[in-house]
């Protein structure tokens, strides 16, 4: 069972077509379930009106997810819950430090590495909830990127399961919802690569399954820059879909024919399917292209 997971941050861009390409042929090509979840949990970075652009472009792409959508701000409870057995355990505290008393900390390439100011306790007020670490070598195999390993207590440090802000962070949400909806296989962008450690921590603390990692390539811009709302990704156009649809397919190592450009969008995919082969994507970890033609659509492959 696979999954898609975008957050409503902007409209769908090629680097997230490219993501949610690579997830859904690698669920129907082993005829698995494939999900569509927007993760909707950090309402200040939340785009309006994204996530129906979002739905929009997949189903202009032609894309066929399994079930209703979800939406993981309806899973307030198996977070909460999730967040009560961390702390029960006492595998999670309330951590007091504000910004700027982190402004010193050391940081690593994963960000503020935590000192553990508060692993002993902090003054009543506001707080995050961080987990605690050890610093065990937390491993993954990863089925593109090969064998990967962190030591999280000198890498990152306890991290935020709990913001400040009374939201649910990221590492924790993602966890407790892949399990719930029993998704077997990952397949998602190498820019998340360096997550995969802390939530396999937080799948082994709750006792759940580790599903199985691929990451993919990003696209990114001629100067190397990922392709994102920051750098200036333009949104996939929704006419014509066809044309853009099989550059994802060259883009992820594919080789379509020069003409499947011409056919319909149910021929394009049930090529895709039959001939899907995510072995073309070991270990490469960049495609470069130009979003702006795209966005006309233009080839844009570099
Ligand atoms: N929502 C995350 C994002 O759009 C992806 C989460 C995931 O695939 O694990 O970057």
């Amino acid at each position: 069972m696979g999954r898609f997971a975008p957050s409503p941050t902007g409209p769908l861009h090629f680097g997230s077509l490219l993501a949610a390409t690579a997830s859904y042929l690698q669920a129907r090509r082993h005829d698995g379930r494939w999900l569509v979840r927007i993760e909707d949990i950090d309402p200040p970075r939340e785009q309006p009106g994204a996530t129906g652009r979002i739905l929009e472009a997949l189903e202009r792409y032609g894309f066929e997810w399994d079930g209703p959508v979800v939406y993981q701000s309806h899973s307030q409870s198996a977070h909460e819950a999730a967040l009560a057995r961390l702390l029960d355990s006492g595998h999670a505290y309330r951590c007091g430090c504000s910004r700027n008393d982190l402004a010193d900390a050391p940081r690593g390439p994963l960000g503020i590495i935590y000192p553990g100011t508060c692993r002993a306790g902090c003054p009543a007020g506001d707080s995050a909830i961080r987990v605690r670490t050890d610093d065990s070598a937390v491993a993954f195999i990863d089925g593109l990127q090969g064998p990967q390993e962190q030591h999280l207590e000198s890498e990152s440090g306890d991290f935020v399961v709990w913001r400040r802000d009374g939201l649910v962070a990221y590492h924790l949400a993602v966890v407790v919802d892949d399990h719930e909806q029993g998704i077997t296989e990952i397949v998602r962008g190498i820019d998340l690569m360096d997550s995969t450690c802390r939530q396999i921590w937080l799948q082994r603390l709750l006792g759940f399954p580790t599903p199985n990692y691929l990451h993919v390539p990003v696209a990114a811009h001629a100067d190397g820059q990922k392709l994102s709302k920051l750098t200036g990704a333009r949104a996939v156009p929704l006419g014509r879909p066809e044309k853009l649809l099989v550059q994802v397919l060259s883009a992820l190592g594919q080789q379509p024919a020069a003409d499947l450009g011409k056919a319909s969008l149910r021929e394009i995919w049930s090529w895709a399917r039959e001939n899907w082969r995510i072995e073309a994507l070991t270990g490469r970890t960049r495609i470069l292209v130009d979003s702006n033609a795209m966005a006309e659509g233009k080839n844009g492959l570099l």
